[in-house]
């Protein structure tokens, strides 16, 4: 398998060489050159498959460069019941016939993102060892990404990770989760300003060559493809747990941010899985809505993100974003390098009226917003008729999943994240305390640990070149 860029610049490359890579050379993100299928008789094999075994039959069709056999121990080492808390890794839980949450959140961090992170973590381990390589990972973070990067990175060999976050943004317990770890590897950065300063920062870094190179900067954002690799592995988990033949649709319900999440589901669904629907859900920062509901993407300005109660989908543009619409134009890179020429440049692109709206009528995404108001209704909603607690991103999901859910389709809601990580949420909702799985109780207690900066990418380049002496 070999890799290509959205923007058509660069050379195919292997998996090893875009492993430890943010963006592609050529400044657009790494794509497979196609999407391997699975017909109706491979779905009957992969249905009676463990978690891992599931994992590896994936993954080994997109990694061609690791021994199969190294392959499968990382993976099996990955995804425990010891790590995850059960076999299943993401089990399904059934509200209703019909209705179900499958629940990504019950690795280290509480969030979905451990699912990938915790594979990205040994896989990096695995291939600086055989190259003898260190890696230096720069990374933003809105919450759930720095700690779930963090725990899958803490006490690795030959990586350091330098995590900026908004400073006084995130909430109480995601920041007592980042700020509390003392491993000696780990950095944290909390910057002035909101989330999409913190990526800027990020963006300009990496795009000076010569630092890169000299300091070995690396990513672990969700434009990593390994991340996405990862998570295409449980929407084939949901969707055996909650079907019992491999001819019948189900459809998904994203709560979606930087577009990672449901960016695998989209490849699940051109690998031949039987997805009716891949339902976004943003919340009030709806600039992925829009574009699903009218065929204009107009990003914001860092300025316009709301600050709002789920706030790990507090975005402006959708870094994920650019390798779904790739694919919705025919995979025609000089079409795609005209709509960022706009989007980089501050400015929007309009796809309505063009021959890609009907495209995009048939990609099986619909979209909608939710609100404040959504979330506490949605999570009581849960609540008082299932008696099981939802987080607040939960709830986006479950909103607007809900608005287009269809009689006789399964409808499958991704659970991304554990209430307690969201606990004033949940209390102003539920009137109750999110309980605490024993694993994080007292964290917020912790002494905190982080170097405050202005949003300067020139003093966060300064602050990783005294670390790296
Ligand atoms: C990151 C995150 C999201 C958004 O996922 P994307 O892949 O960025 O779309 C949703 N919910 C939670 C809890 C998250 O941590």
């Amino acid at each position: 398998m070999r890799y290509i860029s959205t923007r058509g610049g660069m050379p195919p490359r292997t998996f090893r060489e875009i492993l430890l890579e943010g963006l592609a050379t050529d400044g657009g993100l790494a794509l497979p050159e196609s999407y391997p299928r699975y017909e109706a008789a491979d779905l009957a094999r992969l249905r009676k498959l463990s978690y891992p075994d599931l994992a590896f039959d994936i993954l080994s069709r997109y990694i061609d460069d690791i021994p199969a056999a190294d392959l499968k121990a990382l993976i099996d080492k990955t995804y425990t019941a010891a790590v995850f808390g059960s076999d299943d890794i993401t089990p399904l839980k059934t509200l209703e016939p019909g209705l179900h949450l499958l629940q990504l959140s019950n690795g280290p961090t509480l969030a979905f993102k451990d699912v990938a992170l915790q594979l990205l973590g040994n896989l990096f381990e695995y291939v600086l060892a055989k190259n003898q390589g260190e890696l230096n990972i720069l990374g933003a973070t809105s919450g759930d990404t720095g700690s779930a990067a963090e725990y899958a990175m803490r006490g690795k060999r030959g990586v350091r990770v330098f995590m900026l976050s908004p400073l006084g943004k995130m909430s109480r317990f995601q920041t007592a989760q980042m700020f509390s770890l003392t491993d000696p590897n780990i950095y944290n950065i909390a910057v002035r300003g909101v989330f999409d300063d913190c990526q800027d920062i990020v963006k300009q870094v990496s795009n000076d060559e010569a630092f890169k190179t000299r300091y070995a900067i690396g990513t672990v954002n969700s434009i990593n493809w390994a991340r996405v690799l990862a998570q295409i592995v449980y929407y084939f988990k949901g969707y055996f747990a909650a079907t019992k033949s491999d001819t019948e649709q189900v459809s998904f319900a994203v709560p979606s941010g930087n577009f990672g999440n449901i960016l695998a589901g989209h490849v699940a669904l051109r690998m031949g899985l039987p997805v009716r629907r891949l339902i976004l859900a943003s919340n009030e920062n709806n600039v992925l809505d829009e574009f699903f509901r009218s065929g204009c993407y107009r990003p914001r300005a860092s300025a316009d993100v709301h600050q709002t109660s789920s706030p790990s989908m507090d975005i402006s543009k959708a870094s994920n974003f650019e390798r779904f619409v790739f694919d919705l134009v025919g995979r025609d890179a000089s079409t795609l390098r005209k709509l960022w020429a706009s989007v980089d440049g501050g400015g929007s692109f309009d796809l309505a009226g063009t021959p890609f709206a009907a495209k995009l009528r048939e990609s099986g995404f619909v979209s909608g917003t939710s609100t404040h108001a959504d979330r506490i209704a949605a999570m009581r909603w849960v609540h008082q008729r299932f008696g099981v607690m939802i987080d607040t991103h939960t709830a986006d999901g479950v909103k607007v999943g809900l608005e287009h859910r269809e009689a006789g389709v399964p409808l499958i809601c991704l659970e991304t994240a554990q209430p307690v990580k969201f606990a004033d949420t949940v209390r102003e909702a539920l009137g109750v305390e999110p309980a605490s799985p024993p694993a994080v109780r007292g964290l917020e207690n912790l002494p905190q640990r982080f170097e405050a900066m202005d949003a300067d990418a020139s003093a966060v380049k300064r602050y990783i070149e005294q670390r790296c002496r």
